[in-house]
């Protein structure tokens, strides 16, 4: 009698320890019947958000403000990737974590890369070289990540979001394609603005300096040059520059004569202000560049956090 009593309890206790495992687990942001979609970082999230509606659930992974270069995922992150049905990812090396999480999290989530279809440009190497200098980093080049700058690769985007949700929810689609167009008639209105915006900046004020290699979309797209970068590189990982390496862009920051220099939401801006006070030049409000800003914040949307980069730019270069 005991014996099969104490069975039966092993046997409750084997049944019901996972099913409390996987109940301690659950992403609660999921509602029962819904699509269930991930994605990688708040801007590209946004930009899902967008498409998605009400039809289906997203979770983002790295929030306001995180840096996805630098990002170490939680087990809550892998429940997430776990759990979902679809991933938007930036890709181009943006999110070097990626592949590791969604293995180990045994994900059968789709993987959708929302650059797939954009021409690509390589990161400059943003040394604080004298013209005409030659310089030993050809073999650091690697290909930028940070398309979203460019209002027209945000657009691109969400095209791919809302083909790869119809296909993941086809009862769905019509719902995903009406959003989508919607969206897309902002951001083709966000995108002209930036143009008229940008037109009152005289050329030869349209010089940035940040702390990563950010924005070099947004200078190709509207002739912006990019004089320097703190981190001589499109990721944060990069480490501090060296004295020597400080003290040149100090020189050419000077040399450029710009008024003003540019913090970012993602990266301490402690070394901005030394090379601002250095070089005797402004240190500007911080721009959002890599994650959006806190809800309620200037930049907690893609069209909020883009108006407020060119507002800044454009009022921090003007003669
Ligand atoms: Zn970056």
């Amino acid at each position: 009698m005991r014996g099969r009593l104490w069975r039966m309890s092993l046997l409750v206790a084997i049944v019901a320890a996972p099913l409390l495992l996987l109940g301690g687990c659950y992403n609660s942001a999921w509602r029962p019947g819904k699509l269930r979609v991930g994605a990688t970082y708040s801007v590209l999230g946004d930009l899902v958000k967008n498409v998605a509606g009400d039809s289906a659930d997203v979770v983002i992974l790295v929030g306001p403000n995180g840096d996805a270069h630098t990002f170490e995922p939680t087990p809550k992150d892998g429940v997430s990737l776990a759990e979902a049905d679809v991933i938007f990812e930036n890709g181009v090396g943006f999110e070097a974590w990626l592949d590791k999480l969604h293995s180990s999290s045994k994900s059968k989530a789709k993987r959708v890369v929302v650059t797939e279809g954009l021409e690509l440009r390589e990161g400059e190497c943003h040394h604080a070289h004298k013209p005409g200098e030659k310089h030993e980093h050809k073999d650091e080049h690697e290909d930028d990540p940070h398309v979203w700058h460019d209002v027209k690769n945000a657009i691109h985007m969400v095209g791919v979001i809302r083909d790869a949700l119809a296909e993941a929810d086809p009862p769905n689609a019509p719902k995903y394609k009406a959003n989508a167009d919607a969206y897309l008639a902002k951001l083709q209105a966000l995108d002209a603005w930036v143009v008229e915006k940008v037109a009152t900046l005289p050329k030869q004020n349209r010089k940035l300096v940040t702390s990563h290699d950010t924005f070099g979309y947004f200078a190709a797209r509207h002739d912006f040059d990019v004089v320097g970068t703190l981190l001589t590189s499109v990721s944060t990982e990069a480490s501090d520059p060296s004295s020597a390496t400080f003290a040149k862009l100090v020189e050419s920051v000077k040399a450029a004569r710009v008024p003003a220099i540019f913090a970012e939401n993602v990266h301490n801006p402690r070394l901005m202000e030394r090379l601002a006070k250095e070089a005797g030049v402004k240190l500007a409000p911080p721009l959002f560049t890599d994650a959006l800003g806190q809800p309620g914040s200037e930049g907690d949307t893609y069209e909020k956090m883009i108006r407020h980069n060119v507002t800044v730019i454009v009022e921090a270069l003007k003669p």
